[in-house]
């Protein structure tokens, strides 16, 4: 049995491909032969993704935005493949976070995924089969003093998750989730290259390091293909055993 997966035939839709682990989603769904759109925020991006993948298509939209993100999803035509996976970090006392702050982390970490996955899924039901990936985090399952806000709402994705797996496996749509641990990225980057932040956090994940892009796309590659064939509503956590401290 070989475990490559090839999406060949497929059309797919990432959010957040601009950067981090969502762009080498993207790239990886291209170089396994999908047909991808790369949906995000940030033009110079999504440029230089084109560059490289010219095949590629791109959609430059603020997710925070409903209305004109639904008619951009709308446009992008029918998608088999999904991965919901923009999203900001955000940290703060909650008896402080202001309500602005709540409306950002809500609107582009939960809200988005409920619009882009509504559009989407009307045409995998008609199509009668699909595969999403929504994006969590380790902070779905715990909380630290300042991620109320962070924490919650990726405890609401994951939820989110087995309840449209669970409305949508007969119509053959799976929905998974995959949550990690901190992983070299933009989002993380500052954060990680402290040495008082690493001291502090890598010992408590065992396998001694961080993740890189690489190991969460390929849990993001492995779940969208037919080898999870039997795999609907999970929440797979890519932490190097971060949640068993
Ligand atoms: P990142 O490096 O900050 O990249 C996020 C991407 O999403 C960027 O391209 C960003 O575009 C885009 N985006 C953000 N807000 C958007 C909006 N309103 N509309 C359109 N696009 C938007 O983040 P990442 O670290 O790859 O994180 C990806 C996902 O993994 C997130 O859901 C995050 O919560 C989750 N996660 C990350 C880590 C980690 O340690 N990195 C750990 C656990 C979970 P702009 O830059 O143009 O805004």
């Amino acid at each position: 049995m070989t475990m490559e997966v090839r999406f060949d035939g497929k059309r797919a839709l990432v959010t957040g491909a601009g950067k981090g682990i969502g762009r080498q989603v993207a790239i990886a769904l291209s170089e396994a032969g999908a047909e991808t759109v790369a949906l995000s925020r940030t033009q110079g991006d999504l440029d230089t993704l084109k560059q490289k993948y010219p095949r590629m298509k791109t959609v430059c939209v603020d997710l925070a935005d409903w209305d004109t993100t639904r008619s951009c999803v709308e446009d992008a035509g029918f998608i088999d493949i999904l991965v919901n996976n923009a999203g900001v970090g955000s940290v703060g006392q909650f008896v402080d976070v202001p309500k602005e702050e709540v409306d950002r982390v809500l609107d582009i970490d939960l809200k988005a995924i409920i619009n882009v996955s509504q559009v989407i899924v009307k045409g995998m039901m008609k199509r009668e089969g699909g595969a999403i990936v929504n994006l969590s985090s380790i902070y779905g399952q715990r909380v630290c003093v300042g991620s109320a806000i962070y924490s919650t709402t990726k405890a609401a994705v994951e939820m989110l998750t087995k309840a449209m797996a669970l409305e949508l496996a007969p119509n053959k749509i799976r929905v998974n989730c995959v949550s990690p641990t901190f992983t070299y990225t933009p989002m993380t980057m500052e954060a990680m290259s402290d040495p008082t932040f690493c001291k502090a956090v890598l010992p408590r994940i065992p396998v001694g390091r961080f993740a890189e892009v690489d190991d969460v796309a390929n849990m993001v590659m492995f779940l969208l293909s037919e080898k999870a064939a039997m795999t609907t509503g999970s929440v797979i956590a890519v932490d190097g055993g971060h949640l068993l401290t």
